[in-house]
This record gives structure tokens, C-alpha cells and sequence, in this order.
């Protein structure tokens, strides 16, 4: 296929539905125990939604939403060192857009802009990295955040400040790495999962390899899809596929992108520039070790976290929001209390509601529309 819309293509959708649903029915599964899918990325989640692609699958297959969505995992209390940064006299705090509204205990990044603090939205570290050269006098910080997808952009942008020598800019730095955090959802005794739709983009950087243990000890299949909704449905093909034949094996669907053996140079950067912290906190899942990195000891002036004192206090969501539940898949977006009534994209009480791949935002913005089948694949 060539273009976009082929891969949107109604007819093909159904015909590999018709598919998927042939399997099951062999496969001998109940709609009271549905197999279960985690997507583990957020783009998937809203490809899922925006689509409506759960019309398309029988009701024995279910997605989980997994933790992929950056943003949404983010604790409260990271949202309030980012904003005792911000908040300083001499500083120019840089972040991607999506971080702005996610709610920190006592106000998001947008609301310490609004109150006169200077933070700029940027599309890419390097943005930051020019505002700090047009800034000699400010100190300029980049709010860095997301999985193997933006850490790369993230080392180079530490590796050209050094090279020009440029004294003005640090890194705030809450990259997070997939491979513990699948681990850990695997660990975790609530989860019953019966495979995974691997996160095409990370997968384009780390390559196929580092999945590999998930089929041979902990006996489940992953098949790593792109974002599209034939992407999507073949890939949930290709997993059914494998439970009927008794196999647990690591499949790349997303082969026009995923190269088995990632970026090399992407991964190079990553090495020289970040280590591995001994654990992460993460929003609704809690400490999860090795599962974030830091700026190696050799960049260290460009750590923000040496650079300033910071708060680093464990802030609790308020007990009414049930993030945790959604992101490990035991309950629903829409079986949350506050969904759509106190907690809405508007008034994001969690951050699942903020960014447009958090579950609960596209389940709010899509996930009560029926779209008559007849219309999708426009
Ligand atoms: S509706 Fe809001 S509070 Fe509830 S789980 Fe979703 S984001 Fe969290």
C-alpha cells in the first residue's frame, strides 16, 4: 500500500474483522473471558477510539490501555517541580504542548503562564536549545519527557549544546524506558493479559530484540503494529493467529518502519548521554525500577535536577480518580467516577483526560459515538 488511505480502507477492515472473528470461534473463546490486548501505546489507544475499531472485533477480543502515553503517567508531583522551575526570576522553561495541562497539585504549567511565568511551548528539544542562544542572560530548561521515541532528539540536543559549548541550558529529565514497564505490568498479579500490541515508534528506535522475553518467559505473543487501523487489525490478526497455533513468538507487523535491530545511531546517542536511575515513579503505577533514566555524571551541567533545588514530593491523585485502575486495564475510561462529570478534557482532573492519547480523553472524545461501519475508511 501507498497512501494514507488505503490504510484506512473500510472493505479491507471488514474482511480481515470476518477474519479475526473465524479464529476466535476455533480458538473457542467466551465472551465472559475475552482475550485480552494490551495496546501498550497511547497512539494506538487513539487510533483505536478515533476509529472505532472495537465495532470492527468480536466481542471475545478486548483491548487494554496500556501505560504509553507519556503524559498520562506523569505524578503530580514531577507537574510541581516543573512549575517551581518555571516560577523562577531568571529561567525560560521550554515544553512539548501536551504537558502544559496536565495538573500538578496546585496548578498546571499552562496556569503558571497565565500568571506571568515565561514557559514556551516547543516542537522539539532543539527549539529550546535555539531560545537559550537567542537568551545568553536566562537560563533556558527543557522539560524532557517521553519512551525511546524522544529520548534520542533529547541526547543530541545535550550532545550539540556541548559541542557548542552552550552554558545556558539544562534538562529536566523524566524519560522513560518501555522494556521494565512492560516487565512490570507482567508482574503485576491483577493483570491478565493475553498478548501485546507492541508500540511501533519505540520499536522503530530499540528494534524487535528487546521483546524477545516476553514470549520466552513469560509465554505471551506481541506483535509490533503501527498506527493505523488495518495496521491495528492485522496485528490483532497476527496475535489470535498465534494463540491458535500454540505459538508465543515476537512478530513485527510495522516492518515498513521497525527495522529488527532499531536505529543504531538513535540508540548510540542514548548510550552516551543517559543512564539508568534505580527506579521511576510513575502516575497510577507506582515505583517501577529501572524504568527512567537520567544525564550521565559526563553532561552534568546540563542537569536540571543539580542545577536547582526541587520539591520532589510524592503528591497522591485525589481518591475519587481511578487512573491507576484505567492504565492497568481493570477498569474502563468510562467506569471511572469522574468521566465526564467532574474530570473532562475542558477540567482534566487526571492526566488521562489531558493529552489526546490518554484512554480517557479519546474514549471521552470518540468512544461514545457509534460510527455506522458504512462511514468508516472514508
Ligand atoms: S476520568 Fe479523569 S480521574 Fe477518572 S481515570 Fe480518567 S483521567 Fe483519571
Amino acid at each position: 500500500m501507498k497512501y494514507v488511505d488505503e490504510f484506512r480502507d473500510g472493505e479491507q477492515a471488514r474482511q480481515i474483522a470476518k477474519k479475526i472473528s473465524a479464529l476466535v470461534k476455533e480458538l473457542g473463546v467466551s465472551k465472559k473471558e475475552p482475550l485480552q490486548f494490551m495496546e501498550v501505546c497511547g497512539g494506538h489507544t487513539h487510533s483505536i477510539f478515533r476509529y472505532g475499531l472495537t465495532q470492527f472485533l468480536p466481542d471475545e477480543i478486548e483491548f487494554v490501555h496500556g501505560p504509553g502515553c507519556p503524559v498520562c503517567v506523569l505524578p503530580m508531583g514531577v507537574v510541581d517541580d516543573c512549575v517551581s522551575i518555571a516560577e523562577r526570576d531568571n529561567v525560560i522553561f521550554t515544553t512539548f504542548g501536551d504537558a502544559m495541562r496536565v495538573p500538578g497539585s496546585k496548578k498546571s504549567l499552562l496556569q503558571a503562564k497565565a500568571e506571568g511565568s515565561d514557559i514556551r511551548m516547543v516542537y522539539s528539544p532543539l527549539d529550546a536549545l535555539q531560545i537559550a542562544k537567542d537568551n545568553p542572560d536566562k537560563e533556558v530548561v527543557f522539560f524532557g519527557l517521553g519512551f525511546e521515541t524522544t529520548m534520542p532528539s533529547t541526547a543530541l540536543t545535550i550532545l550539540q549544546a556541548d559541542k557548542e559549548n552552550i552554558n545556558n541550558f539544562a534538562l529536566f529529565c523524566n524519560h522513560i524506558t518501555i522494556i521494565p514497564t512492560i516487565k512490570a505490568m507482567l508482574d503485576s498479579p491483577d493483570m491478565r493479559l493475553d498478548g501485546f500490541l507492541g508500540p511501533g515508534h519505540v520499536s522503530m528506535v530499540i528494534g524487535t530484540q528487546p521483546y524477545e522475553f516476553i514470549a520466552r518467559d513469560y509465554h505471551r505473543p506481541l506483535v509490533n503494529a503501527g498506527f493505523e487501523p488495518l495496521d491495528i487489525l492485522q496485528s490483532v490478526y497476527m496475535l489470535v493467529k498465534q494463540l491458535l497455533e500454540k505459538r508465543c513468538e515476537v512478530e513485527n507487523q510495522y516492518k515498513r518502519i521497525v527495522p529488527p535491530e532499531g536505529n543504531k545511531v538513535a540508540l548510540q546517542s542514548i548510550a552516551e548521554v543517559f543512564e539508568l536511575r534505580e527506579f521511576f515513579e510513575w502516575r497510577g503505577l507506582g515505583s517501577i525500577d529501572h524504568s527512567g533514566v537520567r544525564i550521565k555524571p559526563k553532561y552534568a551541567q546540563y542537569d536540571a535536577e543539580l542545577k536547582y533545588e526541587l520539591p520532589k514530593l510524592k503528591i497522591a491523585d485525589p481518591d475519587s480518580a481511578q487512573c491507576g485502575e484505567v492504565v492497568t486495564g481493570v477498569i474502563k475510561p468510562n467506569e471511572c467516577k469522574l468521566f465526564g462529570k467532574a474530570c473532562t478534557p475542558e477540567t482534566p482532573i487526571g492526566a488521562l483526560m489531558v493529552s489526546t492519547e490518554g484512554a480517557c480523553a479519546a474514549h471521552y472524545h470518540y468512544g461514545q459515538i457509534e460510527i455506522p461501519l458504512s462511514e468508516v475508511g472514508r
